[in-house]
């Protein structure tokens, strides 16, 4: 078949390499270049939040991620970057005043999924085993099966790959006006499809009422003084701090979460707010280098749930909010199972 896809974000990527595997034609369309950095994906700090995302979403977001973080070992095999994914769980702590917060929200998290049972309170010495770097912290949970894709890696070998790849065609900033049942008009001309998607993440707002933005900021630091290994939160009542580490001793810091569209840089507010929690976790931040900072907005629906919508000859994916690496590989193959190969005619 000849597909188009409209948004070569995470989505559009994640379609294109499933696609493949059947031996699809496929064309992408995307506003940006292949390597820009427009799409959430590329902003995203990649972590696989299974349950600590569960406190703020429905339950059923539990069973999507598990699906995702079966599947993406075997997608970034396919890229040749298998090290790029890791699953060794994830901690989160508090300062002694907001135990009783952290206690309310691990309550919160066993409440919601029986596997949160598994989630285990560490004490100083369990929490030095595991993380010598944050022993100066008396009491934290260990939550099992978390962790984290390099997003950046992701989105950037995906690239390479589908621009190396001989049956697609990728059509680098070319905005797409409106995507419709078999067609992509882009430069007010219109182009027909066996079949076309429509991810343009919030680019897709022309077309779907119903979505908004929801802007996030975030930082990277080098921090050599600091060795921390897993992703690892910190809860407070006015904000959620999350560090991400990276190879070289580089972390991402995020993220926050503020209801406007506004992509411009990051305010000294939050800047301050992220950068004092981060001292607070582990006083070796002090001298870390700030290398840099993005802002971006999450794709969100009125429910803050992802949502297919299944046309003749089209399909739409979008509201992938805050979980896009917890929840894509798991959406599009349910976007792909049910829609695509219904088509009278088409064997997969
Ligand atoms: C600060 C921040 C941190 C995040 N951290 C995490 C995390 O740790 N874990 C997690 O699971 N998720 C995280 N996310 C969420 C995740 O990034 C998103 O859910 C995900 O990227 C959405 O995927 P998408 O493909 O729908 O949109 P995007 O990734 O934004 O891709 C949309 C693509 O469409 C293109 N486009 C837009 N308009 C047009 C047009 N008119 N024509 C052609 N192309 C167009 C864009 O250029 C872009 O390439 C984070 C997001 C942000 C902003």
């Amino acid at each position: 078949m000849n597909i188009a896809i409209a948004g070569a974000g995470l989505v559009g990527r994640l379609l294109a390499l499933n696609l493949l595997q059947e031996g699809h034609r496929i064309a992408l369309y995307d506003a940006d270049s292949a390597y820009g950095e427009a799409a959430a994906g590329m902003t995203a700090a990649g972590m696989l939040a299974l349950f600590a995302e569960l406190e703020s979403a429905e339950s059923v977001i539990f069973d999507i991620g598990k699906r995702s973080i079966a599947l993406w070992p075997s997608l970034l095999e396919q890229l040749g970057i298998p090290d790029a994914y890791q699953q060794e769980g994830s901690i989160i702590t508090a300062h002694p005043q907001d135990y009783r917060e952290l206690d309310h929200f691990i309550a919160t998290l066993r409440a919601k999924v029986a596997e949160a049972s598994e989630i285990r309170m560490l004490d100083a010495a369990a929490i030095g085993a595991l993380e010598p770097d944050l022993s100066q912290h008396r009491k934290a949970f260990f939550i099992p099966h978390e962790g984290q894709v390099d997003a950046q890696r992701f989105m950037q070998r995906a690239a390479e790959y589908l621009l190396e790849h001989p049956l697609v065609t990728w059509h680098q900033r070319c905005g797409v006006e409106r995507v419709e049942e078999g067609s992509i008009i882009s430069g007010h001309k219109s182009r027909s499809y066996d079949w076309v998607f429509d991810s343009r993440g919030l680019g897709a707002n022309v077309q779907l009422d119903d979505l908004r933005g929801v802007r996030g900021e975030v930082l990277w630091v080098d921090a050599p003084e600091v060795r921390i290994s897993r992703p690892t939160r910190m809860l407070h009542p006015r904000y959620k701090l999350y560090i991400v580490p990276r190879p070289n001793h580089r972390y991402i810091i995020g993220a926050t979460e503020i209801e406007t569209e506004d992509k411009s840089p990051v305010s000294v507010r939050s800047s301050l707010e992220l950068l004092s929690a981060l001292y607070s976790m582990h006083t070796g931040f002090a001298e870390a280098r700030i290398v840099k900072s993005v802002t971006n907005c999450r794709p969100t629906l009125r429910d803050n749930l992802p949502r297919i919508e299944q046309y003749e000859k089209m399909t739409r994916i979008n509201g992938l909010y805050r979980h896009g690496y917890l929840m894509a590989p798991a959406v599009v193959e349910q976007a792909l199972n049910e829609g695509i190969y219904k088509m009278e005619g088409v064997t997969a």
